[in-house]
């Protein structure tokens, strides 16, 4: 095949708003000597914003977003390779409570710090990153007047799990998730007559074929197996093992989900359905958005349980009821609860904004770090040390090419998990391990900003799978009317397209850590050109046909990369049934002195509510101090 070259894709034409700093080359300039991470060349522009300026409004950035370049650096240094950092310089600032990371969970932790200790209790966050909200991340489009908003990270409440404390949460920021649900028009790419689809590309496939209403996790008739671009023989095999009839019905339950929980699902389709190689391999990244994991990861009960096919070779019936997804959410995700907490924190921030009005409302970051505010929000300042001391905690933080130090009575520690032993290296050994077992998985969301969805209307598709591309699944992102915001409705309106999944881990990665470590080692090597050129040779091939010019209708490329992404939840294939108490992640939140910890991590569970709960036993923890 000929592949189309850069120029033919589009590379050199200038696209909206476009952010040119690349991440890879700035790590590759850092020595270790944190002198040279003092160089704001070296951890480059992009972290370093003037916060203090009216313009600095980061839903807007495009191009490297998530993790982006000049938020990580100093912490790699650090957690990576042991650096050293100068003798911090005091503030001189001293503060009841110190936390790290303005996620959700370092949010609801200065929420929940207010509640206890009243509103004049003095409150610092710090962030990593230009933005806060963590994996909560608002990315913001304006296209001939218009705001398109999409999803930089997480999707929704998942409400029906929420506790007491998470309901309360929601009250006090006015959050009514019904009123959200009857105002929400968006589903997840189930609305075009012919989704869900599959692209097969030229490169991995041989020829670009879309299938229509097709989805590994149906029945596939032999018809529709026939179309898929594979091996006669792996057609032939996916063909007898869709259609098998129950092979080991005389197994017990037990022996059923003994075997199930025991074997990884490809080896499963391998030995038990007969598949070959191609077969199995339409079936690896299936799981990488919703999971970010590769199918291997995964046990062949768990895949079976996500609705892939398999229980029918043992007398079951794999097709699950059509499962309701009742999701509340906003146009911007979860960032939208960010928003709110914040703005309850630090009012002056967005004057009057509510749930209603939250998604369209104009936030001043100019305001977030005041020296007369109760509440202070600190942006690109990553935490580097955080020690007890007779009197409290001295946290350092690492901003503006400085180390900084502040104190305070209480710390509340809502980061990464895997960073804490770097962080408080004085901790116990066997803490510090229990926080390392913490690793996360890696993400990727990417914004495609399009003229206009009248391609996709005339395949009649809005969520694809990719099996042979580095995003998994492409959908159709519009039409969510809550929070104040009006999506883009008609066919000719410049609309989001999202890129999601993650990355495979490279094949001599066996274990889950080195599956994930290897993954987030490749996703950080992938530069801004790297995904640009990828989303370009998709839309080319998919949507080209249909008349999308992929050199003029891509407006804006929003790569969100989430490194350290979901929370690790124990899996089947590679964690034991730990005896209560002593899972890792409950020896890792045990509280370190006036630390506490907190972070989605400490729930080893990645959702948005077990962040808020892990928050409140974090400040609940707290030691009384004079
Ligand atoms: C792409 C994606 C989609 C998701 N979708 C959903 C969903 O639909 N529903 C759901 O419930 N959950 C979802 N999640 C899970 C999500 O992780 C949780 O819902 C929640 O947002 C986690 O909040 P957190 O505060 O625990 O962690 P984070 O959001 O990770 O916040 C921690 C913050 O601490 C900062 N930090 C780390 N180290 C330091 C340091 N040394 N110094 C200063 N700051 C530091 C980080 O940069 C980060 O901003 C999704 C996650 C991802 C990545």
């Amino acid at each position: 095949m000929t592949r189309k070259t850069d120029r033919q894709l589009g590379m050199f034409k200038p696209i909206t708003r476009r952010d040119f700093v690349q991440g890879a080359a700035v790590i590759a300039g850092a020595t270790l000597h944190p002198n040279a991470l003092g160089d704001p060349r070296a951890i480059g522009n992009a972290g370093q914003p003037d916060i203090g300026s009216r313009s600095h409004y980061p839903p807007t950035k495009t191009g490297m977003r998530g993790s982006h370049p000049g938020a990580y650096e100093a912490a790699h240094a650090l957690g990576r390779h042991g650096a050293a950092f100068p003798e911090p310089a005091d503030t001189g600032e001293h503060y009841d409570l110190v936390v790290v990371g303005a996620g959700i969970s370092g949010l609801a932790a200065a929420h929940f710090y207010r509640e206890k200790m009243g509103p004049d209790a003095r409150i610092l966050l710090l962030e990593n990153h230009d933005d806060f909200g963590g994996h909560a991340k608002r990315n913001e489009f304006h296209q001939s007047g218009k705001m398109v908003l999409s999803l930089g990270g997480t999707h929704n409440l998942e409400w029906w799990k929420f506790s007491d404390t998470v309901n309360a949460v929601l009250k006090d920021h006015g959050v009514n998730p019904q009123t959200m649900l009857d105002e929400m028009t968006f589903e997840y790419g189930r609305d075009a007559p012919h989704s869900p689809a599959t692209w097969f590309d030229k490169e991995h496939y041989g020829e670009n074929r879309l299938l229509t209403n097709f989805s590994l996790r149906s029945r596939l008739t032999a018809e529709q197996i026939s179309r898929i671009p594979i091996s006669d023989a792996g057609r032939a095999s996916l063909t007898s093992f869709y259609a098998s009839g129950p092979t080991h019905a005389d197994q017990s339950e037990d022996e059923t989900e003994r075997l199930l929980g025991n074997i990884s699902y490809p080896a499963f389709l391998r030995q038990y359905g007969g598949l070959t190689e191609d077969a199995v391999q339409l079936f690896d990244k299936e799981q990488h958005g919703s999971w970010g994991l590769e199918m291997r990861a995964l046990s062949a009960a768990e895949a079976i349980e996500e609705g892939y096919p398999g229980a029918h070779l043992f007398g079951h019936n794999w097709e699950q009821e059509d499962f309701e997804y009742p999701v509340a959410m906003w146009p911007d995700g979860n960032a939208s609860l960010a928003r709110l907490m914040v703005a309850r924190l630090i009012p002056e921030v967005a004057p009057g904004v509510t749930a209603g009005s939250v998604a369209t409302a104009q936030f001043d970051y100019t305001v977030l770090d005041q020296d007369s505010a109760a509440v202070r929000l600190r942006l690109n300042a990553t935490v580097v040390g955080a020690e007890n001391t007779d009197s409290g905690v001295v946290v350092n933080y690492f901003s503006g090419g400085q180390v900084q130090q502040v104190s305070a009575r209480h710390a509340v520690l809502a980061c990464y998990h895997s960073m804490i032993p770097s962080i408080c290296p004085s901790m116990t050994d066997t803490q510090k391990a229990a926080l390392k077992y913490q690793v996360k998985m890696p993400l990727i969301l990417t914004n495609v900003l399009i003229r206009n969805r009248e391609a996709l209307d005339r395949l009649g598709v809005d969520a694809i799978s990719c099996p042979g591309r580095l995003h998994a699944r492409l959908f159709l992102f519009q039409g969510i009317h809550s929070g104040g915001y009006e999506g883009p409705e008609d066919s000719s309106d410049a609309v989001s397209l999202v890129f999601w999944g993650s990355i495979s881990p490279p094949q001599e990665a066996i274990d889950i850590h080195s599956q994930l470590r290897g993954s987030r080692q490749k996703l950080l090597d992938l530069t801004l050109d790297d995904f640009e050129r990828e989303v370009r040779t998709v839309l080319d091939g998919l949507l080209g046909p249909e008349g999308f010019d992929v050199a003029e209708d891509i407006l804006a490329i929003t790569v969100n990369r989430w490194p350290h992404g979901y929370a690790y939840e124990y899996m089947q294939l590679w964690d034991p049934d730990w005896a209560p108490g002593q899972a890792p992640h409950e020896i890792a939140r045990k509280r370190f002195g006036s630390i506490a910890i907190a972070n989605a991590d400490a729930g080893a569970s990645a959702y948005t509510h077990v962040a808020i709960d892990q928050a409140q036993r974090a400040v609940d923890e707290l030691p009384e101090t004079s």
